[in-house]
């Protein structure tokens, strides 16, 4: 295993870092782009690493036992620090204390390295101030930003990005990368179908049997949307079901958090709580809900996506597209719904469904209500 092998797919990515990393193209701001589950921030974290190791030349060949390598993938590493976000955005604040990390030298005699996962979240005024650190490049200083496509990031700070582009993996490629891990065959080329090219989904269908039945659950929902009723029923599954899901996620987290806190003030069971306890512990429970919210709304996210699956695999089954469906293990069903629908409804029908995402996204709409008039909407026509 080198620190490389996480990314599915993405051979002439890693050729042109390697470059980098041996002097070739090496420059002070990149940008990551590729769709979710792609790993752009996997990318950017490998290319840290590669760039911090201890083994000089060998790079991206160590092992990952080497001190350098091993704290920047555990990330602890102290010339490489990273912004993660649990919020919807990145605000000023966070950027700034990133830009004066960015004008220290580095502890070690390498790059001082500082990522962004979620660049296309950060607000304006975070990017103005990201757009003057990058202006005014310090000679050991390396930015990486990551996001979805470069027109999530503004023009005046892509420009001076050189442009990391990560492809969506293909189905071969992803049911290599399971079976290497010990998948069989059989299970491995599933769940490299199921996920689309998301190698995060990917993993988790083929090593856990509950992702791979709530996905069941979900992609058997459109060929069973015959009455007003159904539909209701199906929003309140899929809402409910992704919200036990986050919650089972954040839950551990939550918990873990709330011991942490508890130890850094020297509270113990009815013991005195200090005067600063209160408001921090106000501040956790806040930034737990936030996370909690987003969540849930990850994964009614991903429901979405497996629904629309279903009706691009039947559009696909009615006009004779070639090769296999995403939801092959399920062609009757998919043929069920070709049966009583013709591609330019399963069109409007994905329409639909991403105007729903919109509405939970963007409108705060609540999910159990933009599901219902979905799922509404959905329903097969009266024959
Ligand atoms: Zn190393």
């Amino acid at each position: 295993m080198t620190i490389w092998d996480t990314l599915v797919g993405q051979r002439p990515t890693i050729d042109a870092l390697e470059k980098a990393v041996a002097g070739h193209g090496m420059t002070h701001a990149w940008l990551f782009t590729g769709p979710p589950g792609s790993g752009r921030s996997n990318a950017a974290i490998a290319f840290a690493a590669a760039l911090q190791c201890d083994q000089g030349g060998r790079g991206p060949d160590c092992p990952d036992t080497c001190h350098a390598c091993h704290t920047v993938l555990a990330g602890s590493h102290a010339d490489v620090s990273v912004i993660r976000t649990q919020k919807l955005s990145i605000g000023v604040d966070e950027v700034r204390d990133l830009v004066r990390r960015a004008s220290l030298s580095p502890m070690g005699d390498r790059w001082q390295i500082l990522i962004v996962e979620d660049a296309d979240r950060l607000t304006d005024q975070a990017c103005n101030a990201l757009l003057k650190a990058i202006e005014e490049p310090n000679g050991r200083t390396v930015w990486m930003l990551c996001a979805p496509t470069v027109e999530d990031v503004l023009p005046t700070i892509r420009s001076r990005c050189r442009l990391v582009t990560l492809a969506t993996p293909t189905t071969v490629e992803v049911a290599g990368f399971l079976q290497a891990r010990g998948i069989e065959a059989r299970l491995a080329s599933y769940a490299a179908r199921a996920s689309q090219g998301h190698i995060g989904r990917a993993r988790a269908l083929a090593f856990d049997e509950d992702v791979r039945n709530r996905r069941q659950e979900v992609v058997g929902m459109p060929a069973r949307l015959t009455t007003l009723g159904r539909c209701m029923d199906a929003a309140t599954r899929l809402a409910s079901a992704a919200k036990d899901e986050a919650d089972a996620i954040t839950a551990e987290l939550d918990a873990r958090e709330k011991t942490d806190l508890d130890a850094a003030y020297g509270v113990v069971e009815r013991g005195r709580r200090p005067r600063e306890y209160g408001p921090a512990l106000a501040a956790l429970e806040k930034s737990q809900r936030t996370r909690a919210k987003r969540r849930h709304l990850d994964v009614v996210d991903r429901g979405l996506t497996d629904l629309m699956s279903v009706y691009r695999d039947a559009i696909a089954l009615a006009t004779g597209a070639p090769g296999e469906l995403v939801n092959e293990d399920i062609r009757e069903q998919v043929q069920t719904i070709v049966d009583s629908s013709t591609p330019e409804l399963n069109l409007r029908r994905i329409g639909w469904i991403f105007a729903a995402r919109e509405q939970m996204l963007e409108f705060n709409v609540p999910v159990a209500l933009a599901l219902e008039s979905m799922m509404v909407a959905l329903k097969a026509p009266q024959r």
